[in-house]
């Protein structure tokens, strides 16, 4: 069982670089440990993502408030957040021999090194933060961010003071983090460079049960919309003697992913004061909200904190699917139609016929034009063609055939074939009807 689990993992990884998804950083140089670049394919997927995230938890309501905060950022802001302190390192241990190191809590035996059978060091603290400089001079200390969140809190004033908000009210951000994590692994799992899509929820205290609640039914229904099935979601209520210091409630969110078991997809703490009241103190800068009846105080906030990377790894183990068609095994990716890469892809039944060609190139503009995100895809035979349009999770695949043409039969001009990517069924459906039939599914 655990074999074909692990397989499955194996599988998407593979189908990620053929499919052109996702590819080793730096790949011909030999790679940069927990770098992955995004290809052609999983721009459009890991874009789709961000986009329903913004979406949902952005444009349809009227509570949230967008933000892009700098990547870079005074270094007195990872000191009131304490990332520059033991808050945010890993024990590590060193091999004497090989030099090679381990995270100490992931170690069964702290003695002896699981790669030489040297013996290990002392345990230290090694931070997770990227140290760079900033300026000609190279004597300002700045970091890359180890989280977007820290980002918005620093622009709380900024916000409450242009946008006038009612609390409770929410900013939220989506954007790139650096952790030097010092065993990358697991795919898009444990990377040093990945994407963050992060909400600091400003409330009344006395407010945070109630909105804590809202925002559950808020974050599971996120992860219903990536098709994520709920029987793979686990939601791990870390116990109260685990919560950071300043956190009453957490609730990590797990997935099941092939191969590895459950593990955080995404996170959701109750902070407290905690980070405002931080910024407050180091800065200087009044964090406090006034309410209409001049009442002042520093709102608690509600953190629901997500990652691209291991959310686009979450929705392509649900998608992937192999199963039998016409007598051969198939490999196909169910992903809902508003996340696949490809809304359609369109093509001419032969490819040295003009008069196909021309209508086919006549309908894909249409459809590039509504959907945007369309493949026109000429390369070898139909069925192949319906093979790699499945196996990248295209929806709908259009065939202009001569029946299109009207050669055969006249009341079938202006026809053409579309193919659903799950069933392999075949409708025929009016040019005229293509945008809303697609519409539909
Ligand atoms: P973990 O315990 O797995 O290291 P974390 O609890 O440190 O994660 P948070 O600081 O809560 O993670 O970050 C919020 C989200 O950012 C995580 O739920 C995850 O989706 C994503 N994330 C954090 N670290 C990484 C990483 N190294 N690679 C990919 N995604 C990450």
């Amino acid at each position: 069982m655990a074999e074909k689990t692990e397989s499955k993992m194996d599988k998407i990884v593979s189908l990620c670089k053929r499919r052109g998804f996702v590819f080793q950083g730096s790949e011909i140089y030999g790679g940069l440990r927990g770098t992955w670049d995004f290809g052609p394919l999983g721009v459009l997927l890991n874009n789709n993502i961000k986009r329903e995230w913004w979406k949902m938890f952005v444009l349809d309501r009227e509570d949230m408030y967008g933000l892009d905060a700098a990547i870079l950022m005074n270094e007195k802001v990872w000191e009131a957040s304490g990332h520059t302190g033991a808050g945010f390192a890993d024990p590590i241990v060193e091999c004497e021999k090989c030099n090679h190191r381990f995270r100490a809590d992931h170690l069964e035996n702290k003695e002896v090194c699981p790669d030489c059978g040297g013996k290990l060091g002392e345990q230290k603290d090694f931070n997770l933060m990227f140290a760079t400089k900033v300026g000609a001079e190279g004597n300002v200390q700045s970091y890359l961010r180890p989280e977007t969140a820290q980002g918005i809190f620093v622009n709380f004033k900024n916000v409450v003071d242009s946008m006038s908000p009612k609390l409770p009210f929410g900013i939220a951000q989506t954007g790139k983090a650096f952790r030097n994590e010092i065993a990358p692994r697991e795919f898009l799992f444990r990377v040093r460079e990945f994407e963050q899509m992060e909400i600091e929820y400003f409330v009344k205290e006395g407010e945070w049960e109630v909105e804590f609640e809202k925002l559950l039914l808020d974050i599971r229904a996120w992860h219903a919309r990536l098709g994520l099935s709920a029987d793979n979601i686990r939601e791990y209520e870390v116990p109260a003697n685990d919560l950071a210091h300043y956190s009453k409630r957490t609730i990590d969110f797990e997935y099941n992913y092939p191969g590895k078991g459950y593990d955080e997809l995404a996170g959701f703490a109750y902070r407290t004061d905690h980070d405002l009241k931080s910024h407050q103190v180091a800065s200087g800068v009044s964090m406090e909200y006034i309410e209409p009846d001049g009442s002042r105080f520093i709102p608690h906030v509600l953190e629901p904190s997500f990652g691209v990377g291991r959310a686009l790894l979450a929705v392509l183990s649900e998608a992937y699917t192999e199963d039998e068609m016409n007598g051969e095994v198939r490999t196909y990716l169910k992903l809902p139609t508003y996340l696949a890469p490809y809304r359609a892809a369109v093509s001419p039944l032969l490819k040295n016929k003009p008069e196909l060609v021309a209508k086919a190139r006549e309908v894909f503009a249409m459809l590039k034009k509504e959907f945007g995100n369309v493949a026109f895809d000429d390369n070898s035979n139909v069925g192949k063609r319906y093979r790699r349009q499945d196996e990248i999770g295209t929806p709908h695949c259009v065939t202009i055939d001569f029946e299109t043409l009207g050669e055969e039969n006249p009341d079938l001009k202006d026809t053409v074939t579309v193919r659903d990517r799950d069933t392999g069924e075949q409708t025929r459906v009016k040019i005229e009807d293509l945008v809303n039939y697609m519409m539909q599914g």
